[in-house]
């Protein structure tokens, strides 16, 4: 490691050193997955140089809505969160969980045995790795860990961005979880293009992220260029395109578990299930069995799911929520209240993903807002308030 980086130093690399990092990166094991734009998209897939980067476009989000426009300044993350998340990558959409043969009266089990790909994330915004940090905790956190998540999880290098502008979804500053990257990075850029000029302001969070720099070109950053810096988030963080007053919001849900907005919603949710798809929090999965026309073969893989497909929650006596109304309310009120008993922590990191990519424009932040603005007059009658099993 270079002995002049320290972690916290803030350095400054040219738009042309991006190269280099990649590069750099390349030639340390990684294997690269950032953005690029594909069918009219923003999405995350595997890097081989520069050039794959989104340079120039950006995204106007609202909900239901997601389209890509061209920007004039050539910028390369000029763009906030699209349909696709990291855990993807670091929890896989369909997985293999073990094999078996027959042989003879009985069968050999082979345990899946992958090599996890090291990855290195480039671009991760401060609430995806908020969002990142949450699924650390309900994949490796507990008793149980799981192996998969975490032979993916353990050697990644994580180059975080800085966003340069709110998406029309995004809540990020109701959530506390960003526009700035704060922690688990590695490296964290904050790009500027200005009078001219397009460099990158790198923050280094970790030796590792300093042991990639020292191998590229880079220069102390000045004072101007650190404020200028600090003037791309504080300008992003006063463009948010949605709020959550989030006060006392379990209370609130625990409250309401009986508040007619739950029916409202559920009159327009399709249960399509997008918005647990591409939430980066979300962890549900179910398991399916195998097996080929011979009987001589047989696979366990394990899938996303999603609690609002009503097999999700079915038991010996059939679903336990077999209404949009139990549905929606179990994935918001887990979200924004149990998740919180769960994890210590809220399950919601205001990517504006489930508003954006809902078919019908359902918007987390406006249902929350209707239950607290109408809740004052059901308070006054108990009997209609009281938490039920969330069957209904
Ligand atoms: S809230 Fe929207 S995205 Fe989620 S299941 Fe309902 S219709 Fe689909
Ligand atoms: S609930 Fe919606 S806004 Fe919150 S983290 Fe999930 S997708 Fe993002």
């Amino acid at each position: 490691m270079n002995v002049h980086l320290q972690i916290r130093d803030q350095v400054v690399i040219e738009r042309a050193g991006i190269q280099g990092l990649l590069e750099a990166l390349t030639a340390n094991g990684y294997r690269l997955v950032g953005p690029r734009v594909r069918d009219g998209a923003i999405i995350y897939d595997e890097l081989l140089s520069v050039d794959d980067l989104p340079a120039g476009w950006t995204d106007e989000q609202d909900g239901g809505k997601y389209r890509l426009r061209k920007r004039a300044d050539g910028a390369l993350f000029g763009y906030a969160v699209g349909p696709h998340s990291w855990k993807k990558f670091l929890f896989p959409p369909v997985t293999r969980l073990w094999s078996a043969k027959r042989t003879g009266g009985s069968f050999a089990l082979a345990p899946e045995q992958e090599e996890a790909p090291r990855y290195a994330f480039i671009g991760v915004r401060s609430c995806e790795l908020h969002a990142i940090a949450t699924q650390d905790k309900v994949f490796m956190g507990g008793k149980f860990v799981d192996s998969v998540y975490k032979a993916r999880r353990k050697d990644a290098f994580i180059v975080a961005v800085n966003c340069s502008q709110a998406g029309g979804t995004c809540f990020c500053v109701s959530m506390q979880t960003g526009p700035k990257a704060q922690t688990g990075f590695d490296l964290a850029l904050t790009e500027i293009v200005e009078d001219g000029q397009h460099y990158f302001v790198v923050e280094i969070g970790t030796e590792k992220g300093a042991g990639i720099l020292a191998r590229i070109a880079h220069r102390g950053a000045g004072e101007q260029e650190q404020r200028a810096a600090g003037q791309v988030v504080e300008r992003t963080a006063s463009q948010m395109g949605r709020t959550m007053d989030t006060t006392d919001i379990k209370e609130l849900l625990y409250r309401n578990y009986e508040h007619p907005r739950w029916d409202n919603v559920a009159s327009r949710c399709l249960t399509c299930a997008n918005c647990t798809m591409v939430c980066p929090t979300c962890f549900c999965s179910t398991v399916e069995d195998v097996t080929d026309l011979t009987g001589e073969h047989a696979e366990r893989w394990r899938k996303w799911d999603s609690c609002f497909n009503v097999d999700f929650s079915h038991i010996t006596s059939g679903s336990i929520r077999p209404s949009t109304r139990s549905r929606y309310r179990q994935w918001m009120t887990h979200k924004l209240a149990t998740w919180i008993d769960q994890f210590g922590t809220s399950g919601c990191v205001g990517c504006g993903r489930c508003i954006t990519w809902c078919p019908v424009a359902i918007d987390i932040t406006e249902e929350v807002r209707a239950i607290r603005e109408t809740e004052s007059v059901r308070s006054s009658n108990p009997k209609t308030n009281g938490p039920d099993c969330g069957t209904t």
